[in-house]
C-alpha cells in the first residue's frame, strides 16, 4: 500500500497530469488505485471527466465535516476510484483557520473509512500551494513524487519543497519520505535540461543521508512536451485512452513501471515481486 503526494508549489509544472496518468496507468496494471483530487480548480476531476456541481459530493465535504470519505468517493473506472473537488474547497484554507487538528483531517478521513486498507494506491494531487490542503496530503501520505520542469530556477524552488518536507516529516508525520522525482515538460536534446538534471542529481548525492529526501530517485522516464497529453483533459480521458500510441503515453507507461518496480524493494523485497 503506498500513499503518494505530488507536490510542488509551482503551477504548470505537470502535477495534475502526472497525478491522473499515473493512476490510470497504475490501475490499468491491476492495482487498486484511488486518487484524491486536493485543488480546488479541481482539474484532475475534469481530467477524468468528472464535474461536481457546487454542493453536490466532493472532498471539501469531507474537510468541512460533512461527510465522510467513503460517500464521496467514486468509481471511475476498472480500478480507479476518485475523490473528486470542486471550488468550494477553496474556501477550506480559510475555514479551517482555527479548527483545532486541522493538519490531520484528510488521514484521520482515510483511517476512519479504511482506505489505507481498500486500495494499493492513494495518489493526491496536491494544488500549487503549500497551504493546510498540501499539509493534509503530507500529513496522510508515506511518499512525496515532485514533478519538476528542468529550467533555470527549478532547484531553487525544490529547497523550499524539501524544507516543508522535512518540517511535516519531523512535526507530523515520521514516515514522509520525498521518492520520487519526475522530469516533466522535459525538452529533450536541450542543453538547458540536461544540466538542470545533472544539478539535481548532484544536490541529491551530496544532501544529507538523514534528510527525509535522502532517498529519492530521479525517475529515468523524462516526460517530453507532447501535445496530446495537454489536449486529453478536454476530452476527460487519461493519455491511454486518449492517445495511446502518443509518447506521452509511452513516457507515463516507463513511469509506471518504474513505479511499480519500487514496490518490492518498500513490501521488504517479496510479494509484489513475485506477482
Ligand atoms: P500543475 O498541476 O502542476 O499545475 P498540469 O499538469 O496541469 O500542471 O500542467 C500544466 C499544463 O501543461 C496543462 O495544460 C497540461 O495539460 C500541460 N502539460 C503537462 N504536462 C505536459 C507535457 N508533458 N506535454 C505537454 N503539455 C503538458
Ligand atoms: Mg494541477
Amino acid at each position: 500500500m503506498r500513499t503518494i503526494a505530488v507536490m510542488n508549489q509551482k503551477g504548470g509544472v505537470g502535477k495534475t497530469t502526472s497525478s491522473v496518468n499515473l493512476a490510470a496507468g497504475l490501475a490499468r496494471q491491476g492495482r487498486r488505485v484511488c486518487l484524491i483530487d486536493l485543488d480546488p480548480q479541481a482539474h484532475a476531476s475534469l481530467h477524468l471527466g468528472v464535474e461536481v456541481a457546487s454542493g453536490a459530493h466532493s472532498i471539501y465535504q469531507v474537510f468541512a465535516g460533512a461527510r465522510g470519505f467513503n460517500d464521496i468517493c467514486q468509481m471511475v473506472g476498472q480500478n480507479l476510484w476518485l475523490a473528486p473537488s470542486d471550488l468550494d474547497l477553496a474556501a477550506t484554507e480559510l475555514e479551517l483557520v482555527d479548527a483545532q487538528g486541522r493538519e490531520f483531517i484528510l488521514r484521520t478521513a482515510l483511517q476512519t473509512a479504511a482506505a489505507y486498507e481498500k486500495f494499493d494506491y492513494i495518489i493526491m494531487d496536491c494544488p500549487p500551494s503549500l497551504g493546510v490542503l498540501t499539509i493534509n496530503s503530507l500529513s496522510s501520505a508515506s511518499e512525496v513524487f515532485i514533478p519538476l520542469q528542468p529550467h533555470f530556477f527549478a532547484l531553487q524552488g525544490l529547497s523550499k519543497l524539501f524544507e516543508t518536507t522535512a518540517l511535516v516529516a519531523r512535526r507530523l508525520n515520521r514516515n514522509l519520505k520525498v521518492t520520487g522525482i519526475m522530469l516533466c515538460l522535459y525538452e529533450t536534446g536541450t542543453r538547458l535540461a540536461g544540466d538542470v538534471t545533472d544539478d539535481l542529481m548532484m544536490f541529491l548525492n551530496g544532501s544529507d543521508p538523514h534528510a527525509p529526501w535522502a532517498q529519492a530517485k530521479v525517475f529515468q522516464s523524462r516526460i517530453r512536451r507532447n501535445i496530446k497529453l495537454a489536449e486529453a483533459p478536454s476530452h476527460g480521458q487519461s493519455i491511454f485512452d486518449y492517445a495511446a500510441g502518443s509518447t506521452g503515453s509511452q513516457d507515463y507507461q516507463n513511469l509506471v513501471q518504474e513505479v511499480i518496480a519500487a514496490e518490492a524493494a518498500l513490501s521488504g523485497g517479496q510479494t509484489r515481486a513475485a506477482a
